[in-house]
């Protein structure tokens, strides 16, 4: 019934089948006979629309029984529609056209949504977040820690020099430093941790249920991880490797609020850039 010149068909014939390649692929829309060798079809629809990249997959049922009953548990598990074997081809074609029409808005909307949000929240250079919404996860974060006995810790980075960078390289040349740092900066943190652009060549990251002491040792691996960075030959006789100094400061123990703790790591990188720069810091309790 379906037009092959106009899509590309993958048959299986077992729900376990058909299960493991909605897995291994990302199918546009999928058509479920109800009953199967091994499994039911409703068994089956359910574990698919698990997988977070079906949720919004149109499912459409095709069975050789008119089961009444059988046709409102798919509707209330809200598949997409439910044919009864012969097909009429031709309701069943403008069916499943109709269908993936609204799956391309759906999701065409849903791009756009998250470039919304993306655009809101994140530095459109670097990729990282926007100081604004670092300061409202920090403080997501002290208020969890004042319920549960945790601790975080802030680091402050700042790129050391980076004038001569944006005098030698231009200030297009010095973007790409500024986000090929952000890239190493989130390569050596992890996934719960938040990085943010703090201002122009400023960086600051909250690092979840981790006191001063061991953010130093990260502070460390970034600092090696830029260190190692190929610059551009052009800055050869002024800069020999990328270095930053870095501040830190951590909740409860060296600060009494979010403001106190930023200050804190502020005041840190300070005396890191006054006491000769290519150094973390850390406050004291
Ligand atoms: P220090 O070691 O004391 O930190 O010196 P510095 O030269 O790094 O610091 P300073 O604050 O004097 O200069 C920072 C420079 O960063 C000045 C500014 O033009 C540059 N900058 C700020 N935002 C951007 C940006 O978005 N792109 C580029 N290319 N440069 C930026
Ligand atoms: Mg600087
Ligand atoms: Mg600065």
């Amino acid at each position: 019934i379906l037009n092959s010149d106009k899509a590309i068909f993958t048959i299986v014939e077992t729900g376990e089948k058909a299960i493991a390649l909605a897995l291994n692929n990302k199918f546009d829309l999928i058509i479920l006979d109800v009953l199967l060798p091994d499994m039911n079809g409703l068994e089956v629809y359910e574990q698919i629309k698990q997988i977070h990249a079906y949720q919004y997959v149109p499912v459409v049922f095709v069975t050789g029984i008119s089961d009444h009953e059988f046709k409102i548990r798919c509707l209330e598990l809200e598949a997409n529609d439910f044919f009864v074997k012969p097909i009429n081809g031709i309701e069943f074609k403008t069916k499943i056209q109709s269908l993936l029409k609204n799956k391309i808005y759906v999701e065409r909307l849903e791009g756009y949504y998250q470039n919304a949000v993306d655009s809101a929240i994140k530095d459109g250079l670097t990729g990282l977040y926007k100081r604004s919404y670092f300061i409202m996860c920090l403080e997501q974060e002290i208020k969890r820690i004042n319920r549960q006995h945790d601790c975080l810790s802030v680091m402050m980075i700042d790129i050391d020099n980076f004038k001569i960078y944006n005098d030698t390289l231009g200030h297009l040349g010095g973007d790409i430093i500024l986000r090929e740092v952000g890239k190493i900066i989130l390569e050596n943190i992890r996934e719960i941790d938040v990085a943010a652009r703090f201002g122009g060549e400023e960086f600051i990251i909250l690092l979840i249920n981790i006191g001063k002491e061991n953010s130093l040792i990260i502070a460390h691996r970034i600092q090696s991880a830029l260190a190692g960075l190929s610059l551009p030959s052009k800055l050869a006789s002024r800069i020999d490797k990328l270095t930053v100094s870095i501040g830190i400061a951590d909740f409860p123990y060296s600060s009494k609020s979010s403001s106190d703790l930023l200050n804190k790591a502020d005041l840190m990188l300070y005396e890191a850039k006054k006491t000769g720069k290519n150094k973390a810091c850390l406050s004291s309790n």
